[in-house]
């Protein structure tokens, strides 16, 4: 062994450890990757969908169960708008269990070790190291790495462990995987109103043979009911109820969408990424795509600065500087949400569904709309369409002066 047994240890094998230990790893840096899991993506929470920019930086279109072209969202009334032409793929509904196994797969390719069932009890930091001591199945181990990276999901211990803050929301999302649903293939289905998500919207999404139902919102709008009381409610009560007769569920997932990324993403000798950085979008709970995006605009500089052994918090803090941007972009991304959607009542959604079914509208949203990106629309939306000039009283300073 060298002076250090690692340049950098990675915590948690999910999509994002996994995209930062590929990266590290084909630049000639000595990567560990530890997972508490005795495997690769298991238990996952998630919807499946990876945008087509992060599908294209792991090329993993055989993790694909169907691709999404298009949306049918359903105001609380049920006025609907229909958007999306096959022609254009928007997003990959993939099986995150292959997707997840792959981008580790590629990542031991590059050169990364990886350390199953193994999590990290204790951190001790030296002048020019760190030393970490691991649970492993066959004991603690000690070893010494440069740097520690969190990529350990919305619970990260190394968040934690460093007191590094929290992500502004964390929203709770409940979904379970289903056969029967009556959906249209390529089209993913979403529901609004207080009854179901408030705040937000719930969801169905093709996922080959089966459709994936689930819930999102937060404590403030839910008060005393849970995800899985909404769930039943949109399953069973709600107006699309007959939509989920022949329904049979298959499986069961809840966990947590940290959203707003951390005012300090670095310090000493430490960096958090993808769901431990609380980098999930705002508007859609994504956080495969900006986790990449967020690793692919600070990667030549962090190898730089790990080869260099410069890791004090004034060094690493450029690189958390370097996603100002990004932030800026999820608070407005945030502003036009709740302008639209989680801060109006029942019947101002209704109003704004109206708005949105109208064809010139729907053009408007098939021509300048990208899941990944709202911001172009709905800043378009309340500039150029009148009966939306009061939401843009309400969204004017986030989104279009900041
Ligand atoms: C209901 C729901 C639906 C979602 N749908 C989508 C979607 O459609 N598209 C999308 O892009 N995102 C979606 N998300 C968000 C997405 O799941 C996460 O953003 C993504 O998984 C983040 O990846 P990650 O690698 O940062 O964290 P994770 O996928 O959580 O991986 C973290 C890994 O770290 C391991 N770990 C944790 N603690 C330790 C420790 N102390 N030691 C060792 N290992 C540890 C875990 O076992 C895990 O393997 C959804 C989330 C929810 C809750």
């Amino acid at each position: 062994m060298n002076e250090f047994d690692y340049d950098a240890v990675i915590v948690g094998a999910g999509p994002i450890g996994g995209y930062l230990a590929q990266k590290l790893a084909k630049n000639k840096l000595k990567v560990l990757i530890l997972e508490e899991h005795s495997e690769i993506g298991r238990p996952f929470q998630c919807a499946g969908l990876v945008n087509p920019k992060a599908m294209a930086s792991v090329g993993l279109v055989n993790t694909v169960l169907t691709p999404i072209w298009g949306a049918r969202i359903y105001s609380p009334e049920g006025t609907l708008v229909e958007i999306g032409h096959e022609e254009k793929v928007r997003t990959w509904s993939v099986c995150r269990k292959l997707f997840d196994e792959a981008v580790i797969i590629q990542s031991i390719e590059s050169g990364a070790d990886i350390w199953l069932s193994s999590k990290p009890i204790n951190l001790e930091f030296k002048e020019d190291s760190v030393e970490i001591e691991i649970l492993t199945p066959n004991g603690i181990k000690k070893l010494t790495t440069k740097i520690i990276c969190g990529a350990d999901g919305a619970h990260s211990w190394v968040r934690r462990t460093m007191r590094m803050g929290r992500p502004k929301e964390t929203m709770i999302g409940m979904q379970i995987e289903v056969t029967g649903y009556m959906g249209k293939n390529g089209k993913l289905d979403m529901y609004t109103g207080s009854d179901i998500s408030p705040g937000f919207f719930a969801w169905v999404i093709p996922s080959g043979d089966t459709a994936r139902v689930g819930v999102w919102s937060q404590t403030k709008y839910i008060g005393e009911r849970s995800c899985e009381e909404l769930l039943n409610e949109l399953m069973n009560n709600s107006r699309w109820s007959f939509k989920f007769k022949d329904c049979k569920e298959v499986g069961r997932f809840v966990g947590s969408v940290p959203s707003g990324i951390l005012k300090n993403t670095t310090s000493t000798r430490v960096a958090l990424f993808g769901d431990a950085a609380g980098i999930c979008k705002p508007t859609t709970g994504g956080g495969i795509g900006p986790g990449f995006a967020h690793i692919d605009i600070i990667v030549d500089d962090f190898i730089d600065l790990i080869r260099k052994n410069k890791l004090d918090a004034t060094s690493l803090s450029k690189i958390d500087k370097k996603i100002d941007k990004m932030r800026k972009s999820q608070s407005r991304a945030r502003a036009l949400r709740d302008a639209f959607l989680s801060h109006s009542t029942d019947e101002e959604l209704e109003e704004i569904f109206k708005v949105w079914a109208k064809p010139d509208v729907i053009k408007m949203i098939n021509e300048v709309g990208e899941i990944e990106n709202p911001i172009p629309l709905g800043t378009k939306m309340l500039k150029d369409i009148p009966e939306f000039r009061k939401l843009a009283g309400k969204a004017i300073k986030a989104v279009l002066w900041s």
